[in-house]
């Protein structure tokens, strides 16, 4: 293993080539001129304080759209985080300036100190469904002659499945009741990494004892209570299920010192692009699914407005 001081030094070097890249993909501008950027101490403190959560963006790069919202949210978070107003503005401003941060339509750059509040940062929210087709493809279920609505089990697209399902490979969970011994499962190719990098930090933080019962991953239904042509989170592939019988839908999810509850695991799938049933007003807490959006839009929109 590396030195700590020389690895940090390395994640940053990787951070900023990749920043760079995605800032050159912002504006457009050749990466050239995003090469000076690493020299701004300012900045370097910045990175510094995101380096931590920022490991998983440069290993995976399948869908960029979801990747430059997360990187986008971790920043806004961050610039937020330290609390006072002054502060969360002498960051956000900076960021903008940096180019990190998009700010079309000039939100940012126009907030005054009164606008900023002492952070309560709104929280991220799912995808919608239009977001879903458009980042994962549709599996365009059709239901089966005779097999009336049974839980709105469908045939998904042939062409969909070998273009977008994967077996992605979680040796961490063989074991795990539920789990396939084979430690493959089924999951859309644009969220598998996702996954990986989630399991195997629960893993390292030796909480896959957290995980009971493994309940299933892709299926091809739509939701049944919506009334058919919905597809569910889990005919993406993008969705698990895990500790259902202790997380009941509809009932708040067990707090962490109980059994079967996924509370400690929440932080985790959060940092990696996840968003938490257990946060649905139908609470699901033992449901994960892949695609989050920013509140950057709501923090530029509430700026506007005011
Ligand atoms: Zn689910």
């Amino acid at each position: 293993m590396l030195p700590h001081r020389t690895s940090i030094r390395l994640e940053l070097r990787r951070f900023g080539a990749e920043l760079s890249h995605l800032r050159a993909e912002f504006t457009n501008k050749p990466k050239t001129e995003t090469t000076s950027i690493l020299s701004n101490p300012t900045w370097l403190a910045v990175v510094g304080a995101v380096a931590s959560v920022a490991t998983g963006f440069w290993q995976l790069h399948a869908n960029r759209q979801l990747e430059r919202e997360k990187l986008r949210s971790t920043l806004i978070q961050e610039a937020s985080k330290s609390g006072s107003p002054e502060t969360t503005l002498k960051n956000l401003k900076f960021l903008v300036k940096a180019g990190l941060v998009d700010d079309e339509k000039g939100a940012i750059a126009a907030l005054q100190l009164d606008d900023v509040p002492s952070f309560a940062l709104l929280p991220a929210t799912p995808l919608t469904r239009a977001e879903m087709l458009d980042n994962f493809g549709d599996p365009k279920l059709v239901r089966k002659q005779g097999d009336g609505d049974r839980a709105g089990i469908a045939v998904p697209d042939e062409a969909w499945m070998k273009a977008n399902l994967i077996d992605v490979d979680l040796p961490e969970l063989i074991g795990v009741p539920g789990f396939p011994e084979s430690g493959k499962i089924k999951f859309h190719r644009k969220a598998a990494p996702h996954l990986q990098a989630a399991i195997a930090e629960i893993h390292q933080k030796g909480l896959i004892r957290k995980i009971r019962y493994f309940d299933g991953a892709w299926v091809p239904r739509t939701i049944h209570a919506a009334g058919g042509g919905i597809y569910s989170t889990h005919a993406f592939g993008i969705a698990l299920d895990i500790n259902s019988r202790w997380n009941p839908l509809g009932r708040p999810p067990p707090p962490a010192d109980q059994d079967g509850s996924t509370a400690e695991l929440v932080p985790i799938f959060e940092s990696h692009g996840f968003y938490w049933g257990g946060r649905f007003r139908m609470s699901e807490g033992g449901h994960f699914q892949y695609g989050v959006k920013s509140s950057t839009l709501k923090v530029a929109a509430s700026a506007a407005a005011g």
